[in-house]
Formats: structure tokens, C-alpha cells, sequence
């Protein structure tokens, strides 16, 4: 019971459904840290995120209210690769440390309190900075017709910019290579919730059974 509270990799494609199965967790009871969230906070007025980046690239990536512009950084970052891996290494290492902190955070806590760490980490096989991190990688898994259909319905964008945004992450196989755990999200939300209550009662155990 006293050993800490295991981190759960959760990682897919875009549109795979990694919010829904997190946010599923998290009403099971887990502990959820989501670096995209993560990297949103830190882009906010005030920010460290922020401030380094106006440092960086100057004032006039910041919008009116002093958060990050994001349409204009994503401009810039669309067609200057190394203005992208400024940007990353500005921010990358700020996410990460308050990950550690948060997982520092939930030390101590009982296992009723964390009975696990949820992260969510979209590129988790494209990074590899957060494997060391997790005790079991668990990946969201679904047919990539079904992932385009969603993404299309989620934000209006065309078959295509969906297609283009996968082809710029790792294929779904060398993915699953990298599973301990798969959930696949091909059915309804029904069966999402059900496949998703076994996974709580699976991570639930691994720390109180000590292991
Ligand atoms: P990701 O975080 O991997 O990009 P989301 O969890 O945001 O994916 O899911 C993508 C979209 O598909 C969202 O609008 C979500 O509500 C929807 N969705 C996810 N799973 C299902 C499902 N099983 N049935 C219907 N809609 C789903």
C-alpha cells in the first residue's frame, strides 16, 4: 500500500480517443496529467511558456492579452522546421518539469486519494521523453478511417489535413509495438466506458497488490 502511486502512459493518434479514455479514468478515480493541457497553461498571460517565447521570438507572437498567438506560431513553425525546434526546446523542458512536479505532487497521497497517474503524452512514441516516466504504456487504439471521421467532426478540418497531420506521427503499428495496453475505440461510447472500467480495475490493483 505504501509503494507510489504507478504512472499509466496513455498515448494514440489524433483523434483515437485518448481525452475521452482519460477523462473516463479520471471519473474512475485517476489521477489525470495532460501535457497538451499543460502546454496551454504555460502559453496563458503571464506564463513561463509565454514569456520565454516572447523572449525568443518576440512580442508580436503574443496576442492582446499577453497569451501566446497560437495561429501565428503555427504559422511560423508550418514552414520554418528550425523555428520549430526552437519553440520545442523552449517549451518541452518546461512541460516536462511540471509533470515531474505533478507526479512529485502525488507522493504520500493514499492509494485512495491516487490509485494511479494518468499521462497523456500525444507523441509518447515520437519523443520518448516521458517512457521513463510510466510503468505501463497504454495506447488508444482505433481503425484510421474512423480517426479522420472524428478529427473532421471535432474541427472542420478537411480529409486531407487530417491525413496529413497522421502521416507526422508514428504508423499505428510501431505504436502498438509499443503497448503494454490497448484499448480499442472502434465501437460506440458504451463500449468505450466498458473496456475502459476493466482498465481502472487492472491499474487499481497494480498498486494495491504492491506491484
Ligand atoms: P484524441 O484526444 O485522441 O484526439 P478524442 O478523445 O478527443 O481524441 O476523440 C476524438 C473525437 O471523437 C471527440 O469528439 C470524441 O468525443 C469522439 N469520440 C471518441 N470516442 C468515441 C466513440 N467511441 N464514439 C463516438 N465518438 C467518440
Amino acid at each position: 500500500m505504501s509503494a507510489a502511486a504507478p504512472v499509466i502512459a496513455l498515448t494514440g493518434g489524433i483523434g483515437s480517443g485518448k481525452s475521452t479514455v482519460a477523462d473516463l479514468l479520471g471519473r474512475h478515480g485517476a489521477v489525470v496529467i495532460d501535457t497538451d493541457a499543460i502546454a496551454h497553461e504555460l502559453t496563458a498571460a503571464n506564463q513561463p511558456g509565454t514569456r520565454a517565447i516572447a523572449h525568443e521570438f518576440g512580442a508580436e507572437y503574443l496576442d492582446e492579452q499577453g497569451r501566446l498567438d497560437r495561429k501565428r506560431m503555427r504559422e511560423l513553425v508550418f514552414s520554418d522546421a528550425a523555428a520549430k525546434q526552437r519553440l520545442e526546446s523552449l517549451l518541452h523542458p518546461l512541460i516536462r518539469s511540471e509533470v515531474t512536479s505533478r507526479i512529485a505532487n502525488c507522493s504520500g497521497k493514499s492509494a485512495v486519494e491516487v490509485p494511479y497517474i494518468v499521462l497523456v503524452v500525444p507523441l509518447l512514441v515520437e519523443t520518448s521523453a516521458y517512457r521513463e516516466l510510466a510503468r505501463r504504456v497504454l495506447v488508444v487504439d482505433c481503425d484510421e478511417e474512423l480517426q479522420v471521421a472524428r478529427v473532421m467532426r471535432r474541427s472542420g478540418l478537411t480529409p486531407d489535413a487530417v491525413r496529413a497531420i497522421m502521416a507526422n506521427q508514428v504508423s499505428r503499428a510501431r505504436r502498438l509495438e509499443h503497448a503494454d495496453d490497448v484499448v480499442r475505440n472502434d465501437g460506440d461510447l458504451a463500449a468505450l466506458e466498458s473496456a475502459v472500467a476493466a482498465l481502472h480495475e487492472q491499474y487499481v490493483r497494480l498498486r494495491t497488490d504492491g506491484r
